[in-house]
């Protein structure tokens, strides 16, 4: 026997700046209205809920916020080098250059900033997250993002 919390809602939205590489490629950069959600799994525990939705939707809303209105990179993609000077951050692929002042930018522990791997990403901090407040029934935890409608990317492991 599980139960299932989702939390779908327009406040796990944030608008941010890409672009990824593939295939020898780098795409231009480029915006998002991203769309964050998420599904928890577990038990009940002894007052009838898994996990208190309001928590759950503040710590979701806590961690979108962090990637609104920033430049989204992936600090491990190996076709970027990223260069710190005097508060600005230099992305640079090929002959390509960014430059960025650093409270515009977050690097993310990341390949690529693929709605998958955005998921990853905020599906592991949720889970920090969770574990700091006590959860004690929760068994699996996955978080979706879509870059628009109709279309996400979505990641989920157990939680232990
Ligand atoms: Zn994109």
């Amino acid at each position: 026997m599980s139960y299932r919390l989702e939390v779908i809602k327009d406040e796990l939205g944030f608008a941010s700046a890409h672009f990824i590489t593939y295939h020898q490629r780098c795409e231009r950069l480029h915006g998002h209205n991203y769309q964050a959600a998420v599904e928890i799994e577990g038990e009940l525990g002894p007052d009838g809920f898994v996990f208190d939705f309001i928590a759950l939707k503040r710590i979701m809303r806590e961690l979108c916020q962090e990637l609104d209105h920033r430049v989204l990179l992936a600090a491990q993609n190996k076709h970027l080098t990223f260069t710190e000077q005097e508060g600005h951050l230099t992305v640079t692929y090929e002959d390509k250059r960014y430059v960025f002042p650093l409270d515009a930018v977050v690097m993310l522990p990341i390949a690529n900033t693929t709605a998958e791997l955005l998921a990853t990403y905020l599906c592991k901090r949720l889970k920090a997250r969770l574990r700091e407040a006590g959860a004690a029934y929760i068994k699996r935890v996955a978080v979706s993002v879509s870059e628009g409608p109709g279309q996400r990317g979505i990641y989920s492991e157990p939680f232990e």
